[in-house]
């Protein structure tokens, strides 16, 4: 274990399953206090518990980054309870079934846009407040990491929502990273290959394996593999980096 965190607070959502638990973790190995974010407050509460068993130091708390007041309740209580809040994970997101263009349900679309783009934005926009009103460390004051994926630079077919809503966050990113590095704060995303979590369960099998073998490395990600990049980007040794779009996919959007 590294303790290059230590003594920080981090913030992940979508913390209670897959890329955002194993970023969760790795926080909390490298020293940090993480604030374990998400809709499924039980298995939130899990994971904070196993981090604290394990000697490191968490606390759950229930977001839904789909709504606004949800996400003013939680950055409220992050003010209250655990600030200053030096780096931000904005990870949740959901997957859907492939649509047809033509009689694409508008509540599908809504609903993609509003927990993929807009829970991006609503978190990120507390945060620059709540960051622009701390105190700079070494002329920093905090790191933030968008999700997008392989689908914010290469469309997923049938998916026009997902594509647009990943596209989407590479523009918010760079936009913050521009208006806010002046003020040291950094802002990157970070796109996921296919990575084996259970937001992927439901895909077939055959799918899988294709994309596994178009990968140089022969394999799909792992929650892990991620992570790693995620903490890397919120790590003193990445402080000039500002403002990327980070593919993490071993390799395969070569092609
Ligand atoms: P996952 O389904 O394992 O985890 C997603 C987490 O987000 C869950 O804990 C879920 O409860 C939470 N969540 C969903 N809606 C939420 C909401 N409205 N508010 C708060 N939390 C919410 O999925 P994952 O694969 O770990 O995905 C994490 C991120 O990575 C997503 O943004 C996803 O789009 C992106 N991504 C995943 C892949 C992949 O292949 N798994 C590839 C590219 C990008």
């Amino acid at each position: 274990m590294s303790d290059e965190l230590y003594g920080k607070t981090a913030l992940v959502t979508g913390a209670a399953s897959g890329i955002g638990l194993a970023a969760s973790e790795l926080f909390a190995d490298q020293g940090a206090t993480v604030i374990v974010a998400d809709i499924n407050l039980a298995i939130a509460q899990e994971v904070a518990s196993n981090i604290v068993a394990n000697g490191g130091q968490s606390k759950a708390l229930y977001v839904d980054v789909g709504d606004p007041v949800s996400v003013a309740s939680l950055f409220s209580q992050i003010r209250r309870q655990c600030s200053p809040l030096d780096a931000a994970f904005n990870n949740a997101g959901i997957s859907d079934s492939q649509c047809s263009w033509i009689d694409f349900p508008l509540e599908q679309w809504q609903r993609m846009v509003d927990i993929n783009l807009n829970g991006v934005f609503y978190c990120l926009r507390e945060e620059l407040q709540l960051m622009n009103e701390q105190q700079a460390v070494d002329g920093l004051l905090g790191q933030i990491v968008n999700t997008s994926s392989g689908a914010g630079l290469i469309p997923a077919p049938g998916q026009p929502h997902y594509t647009a809503a990943k596209h989407a966050v590479l523009g918010l990113t760079r936009s913050a990273a521009q208006d806010f590095s002046h003020k040291g704060i950094r802002v990157n995303s970070i796109l996921p290959g296919l990575t084996e979590t259970p937001m992927i369960e439901s895909q077939p099998q055959s799918m899988l394996d294709t994309f596994a073998k178009m990968s140089p490395t022969g394999r799909l990600g792992q929650p892990i593999d991620i992570a790693r990049v995620a903490v890397w980007l919120c790590s003193p040794a990445a402080q000039w980096v500002n403002g990327q779009a980070i593919v993490a996919d071993g390799g395969g959007l070569m092609h």
